[in-house]
């Protein structure tokens, strides 16, 4: 099809000491010329006027022209690096429509390197990540990503299925005779060792997955704990309703917070106890299936000298009841009431979220058992990541299964082949329309 050329700010607004205007499609070394005379040789930077249509300066800084196929998007691209000013910027936007380009929708430029072959769509996606990366180490993970290693990494996983395939089909159509239990027994190891590396690689994506979007953490407690106050207290506002009465917070309340970058996403339940009205039972029912979805749960419980004994056997009743296998901060709270010195106390932080005493060590130690940075090998992955990668093991545990049981090689081959749609889509060699309408339309204009 005949694409119109187009044009966009690919610097963030308001900021920076230049501006970068990118121009991309068939009319953009007739449109560049006219805006800052010759172009320089390919790849090449060189200083210029841009003029105006009545050939005054409207700014002046570096052009340079990458011609397709080898550039960003596989068709020709200009970059117009100008002073950068809002205004200045909108001044050159406004003479480059008139000149015939038309404004990038979000994402445009993204979409046709993709569909131009020059970028796969786990690279494509990660550039989205990239922009709205909330911590540095969602910006390095995002990066990697950029750099392909995602891609390579699920590709290997591809070149191996089809490898696999291709020994089976060709059994299937030439041999005589059906392959033996030693070739099967070949086939099945063969399938183990890709359901490994399979698992290896979605760790590495389901960890990107929790950078990019946040860690859960699930705040629980009697009422009047004060669970609420603790979440007010991380958020640094009012985010939470705090009152006296015991069962205020009824439902779940989500509060999305960083701490030194690192984006969490805290939930305060309503408290756990048993009776309360209808309303109040279902806040209980959502406070235990929030818990039981957690990264890790925040135990609040009152300092001993200011709950009861009541509240003190109640406290080893709700850890009974907590999900098992989910990470439990216990955290010590108004020790304002009682005098005891805040921070670590024993395996458990002793806070006043009234006072802020010990909210330090409490944010200090959520960092350090919820941070996944070290890790060198984090993919920055999304959600719809992560499905494919998990049907394609069920396929491939489905393919393993039929190999075992020698229910014939048609069947296995037939699970290979669905495993392996399963991975393409996470690169885009299998994609649909709709797929990737929705994924460029959340991508920045003039990306
Ligand atoms: P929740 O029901 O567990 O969410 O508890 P709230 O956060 O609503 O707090 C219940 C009551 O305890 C409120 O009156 C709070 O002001 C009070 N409270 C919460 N944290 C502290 C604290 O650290 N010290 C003191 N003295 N009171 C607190
Ligand atoms: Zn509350």
């Amino acid at each position: 099809m005949p694409e119109a050329t187009i044009c966009a700010v690919a610097t963030p607004s308001g900021r920076g000491g230049i501006g970068v205007i990118r121009v991309s499609g068939p009319q953009t070394a007739e449109i560049a010329r006219a805006v800052a005379g010759p172009l320089p040789p390919a790849r090449e930077a060189a200083w210029r006027r841009f003029r105006g249509a009545e050939g005054e300066t409207l700014d002046e800084g570096l052009i340079l022209w990458f011609p397709g196929p080898g550039s960003f998007t596989g068709e020709d691209v200009a970059e117009l690096q100008g002073h950068g000013g809002p205004i200045v910027m909108d001044r050159l936007l406004q003479r480059l429509l008139g000149l015939g380009a038309r404004l990038a929708e979000p994402g445009e430029f993204s979409q046709r390197a993709f569909l131009n072959g020059r970028m796969d769509l786990t690279r494509a996606e990660a550039i989205a990540d990239l922009i709205e990366a909330g911590s540095e180490a969602a910006a390095r993970a995002a990066v990697r990503s950029l750099r392909g290693e995602f891609a390579r990494t699920v590709d290997q996983l591809v070149e191996r299925l089809t490898g696999l395939r291709v020994h089976l089909e060709a059994g299937i159509d030439f041999a005589e005779e059906p392959l033996d239990g030693l070739a099967l027994d070949d086939v099945t190891h063969r399938i183990t060792a890709l359901e490994g590396d399979l698992a290896e690689t979605r760790r590495r994506a389901a960890q990107g997955q929790q950078l990019q979007e946040g860690l859960t953490v699930v705040i629980a407690g009697r009422p009047n704990a004060g669970k609420s106050s603790l979440l007010n207290a991380l958020a640094g506002r009012d985010a939470a309703i705090v009152t006296e009465l015991a069962g205020t917070t009824r439902d779940v309340l989500d509060a999305h917070l960083h701490i030194d970058g690192m984006p969490l996403r805290v939930l305060d339940t309503a408290g756990l106890r048993e009776g309360g009205d209808v309303v109040e039972q279902e806040g209980v029912r959502r406070a235990r299936q929030a818990m039981a979805a957690a990264d890790r749960i925040l135990l609040v419980v009152e300092d001993a000298a200011g709950g009861d004994a009541d509240d003190q056997s109640g406290v080893a009743s709700i850890e009974r009841e907590l999900p098992p296998g989910i990470p439990m901060t216990r955290v010590i709270n108004k020790i304002d009431l009682t005098q005891r010195p805040a921070g670590l106390a024993g395996e458990a932080v002793a806070v006043s979220a009234l006072t802020g005493a010990g909210m330090d060590t409490l944010r200090d130690h959520l960092r350090g058992r919820l941070d996944v940075s070290d890790s060198e090998a984090v993919f920055i992955a999304r959600r719809r990541h992560l499905q494919s990668l998990d049907q394609a093991g069920a396929a491939l545990a489905e393919a393993h299964a039929a190999a075992a049981d020698e229910l014939g090689e048609e069947l296995v081959a037939e699970s290979l082949r669905q495993a392996q749609q399963h991975l393409g889509e996470i690169t885009g060699t299998v994609t649909t329309e709709d797929l990737l309408g929705r994924i460029f339309s959340t991508f920045c204009i003039g990306k």
